[in-house]
């Protein structure tokens, strides 16, 4: 709602809630929204199926190709066999699938993710005999292969990550070192848990970050 233009006057005292959203759940007794697509009568309404939704990023809007109006982080693309696909937010979503609940569940195991990645980097890492930061990453109900993630420094002061799965070892893809030892940490984990949601993650089983006690003990 950054737009000036966009806000009629009659909601011009929004104060701090998110007049948009706010809008969308008073419309959830008819079953969609009342703006963009939700007008348009070749537009389907229902049986809408989420393939996939993405983290584009912290500070990253774009604009729901449904209601046309909200600004999302979190971009659900919806298929249907009558329409192109649609990148849209977590409230049309919901009403597009008939299923409010699998798509707020979609956005909570991504935004659990995001805190998790926030977290990554603060947490302790121990230092290895060569003298690399690395930290081991139990399997959890989340995902069920355990990881370490080393971080090696070269000879020109950058870092990339190397990272065991399994007991599988591999370089982070595409030979990438950083500047930073945190740059190297947050690409680890990119790699490891991509900022998307697939039919293979249950959301349900996100559990967050909080080994660092029983591994340093
Ligand atoms: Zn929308």
């Amino acid at each position: 709602m950054s737009d000036a233009q966009s806000v009629s006057p009659s909601k011009k005292n929004c104060g701090d809630h998110h007049c948009g959203e706010s809008r969308s759940q008073a419309l959830e007794g008819i079953g969609g929204g009342s703006t963009g697509k939700w007008l348009e009568k070749d537009v389907p309404k229902s049986n809408w199926v989420c393939t996939n939704v993405k983290d584009i990023g912290r500070g990253k809007r774009e604009t729901c190709e449904m209601c046309e109006k909200m600004q999302i982080r979190y971009v659900h693309k919806m298929k249907h066999n009558n329409y192109e696909s649609l990148d849209v937010g977590c409230i049309c979503a919901g009403h597009m699938e008939g299923n409010k609940f699998g798509a707020a569940e979609r956005e909570r195991y991504l935004k659990n993710r995001a805190s998790r990645r926030k977290n990554w980097v603060n947490l302790i890492w121990k230092t290895s005999d060569k003298g690399n930061s690395y930290r081991k990453a139990p399997k959890n109900r989340d995902d069920p292969r355990s990881h370490v993630v080393i971080i090696p420094k070269s000879k020109y002061n950058t870092y990339s990550a190397f990272i065991e799965t399994d007991g599988e070892n591999e370089m982070l893809p595409g030979n990438r070192w950083f500047a930073t030892e945190v740059e190297a940490k947050l690409a680890a984990f990119d790699y490891i848990w991509p900022p998307s949601w697939n039919q293979n993650v249950d959301p349900n089983g996100m559990v967050d970050e909080n080994t660092d006690n029983e591994e340093s003990k």
